[in-house]
């Protein structure tokens, strides 16, 4: 097949505050393009305590909301959509155990955090998760389409 005729399936990360205070931009943007796939969504912002409701809204009546809130307000943050085959649940697995301490050595929570709260980056945990939260963090305009010329040496 073509790369033009597989589905187009997108994820939204963002890396957080700590990871954004940590220098630790490149090396986890480094880990998504080494694995093959394509950036096409990027921009820093101090995020509103309103978008981070919103994009927190499943967790609204946990403990932790409040501090997540305050956490994700707290500092810039780094927002992200990526493109490629199964990389929604790919970059779940990059990410590494919602819990650092439980997060696998070679995932990026295993590799730089220990604390749950401090888990440095987020990202979609479905196909239909990603289309609610890149609709909610980038305008079509703001979203690159382009398809990589290395692509033909990454796929069949
Ligand atoms: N979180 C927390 N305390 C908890 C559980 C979650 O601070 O006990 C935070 C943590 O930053 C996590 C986010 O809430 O990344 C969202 O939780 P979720 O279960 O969706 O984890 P994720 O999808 O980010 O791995």
């Amino acid at each position: 097949m073509k790369y033009q005729e597989y589905p187009l399936e997108r994820t939204f990360l963002a890396i957080k505050p700590d990871g954004v205070q940590r220098k630790l931009v490149g090396e986890i943007i480094r880990r998504f393009e080494t694995k093959g796939f394509t950036l096409v969504g990027l921009k820093i912002l101090n995020v509103s305590r309103e978008l981070a409701e919103q994009h927190y809204d499943v967790h609204k009546e946990r403990p932790f909301f409040a501090g997540l809130v305050e956490f994700i307000t707290s500092g810039p943050v780094v927002a992200m959509v990526w493109e490629g085959e199964g990389v929604v649940s790919s970059a779940r697995k990059i990410i590494g155990a919602t819990n650092p301490l439980a997060a696998e050595p070679g995932t990026i929570r295993g590799d730089f955090g220990i604390n749950i709260g401090r888990n440095l980056i987020h990202g979609s945990d479905a196909i239909e998760t990603a289309q609610r939260e890149i609709a909610l963090w980038f305008k079509e305009e703001e979203i690159a389409n382009w398809e990589p010329t290395l692509m033909a040496w990454t796929r069949e």
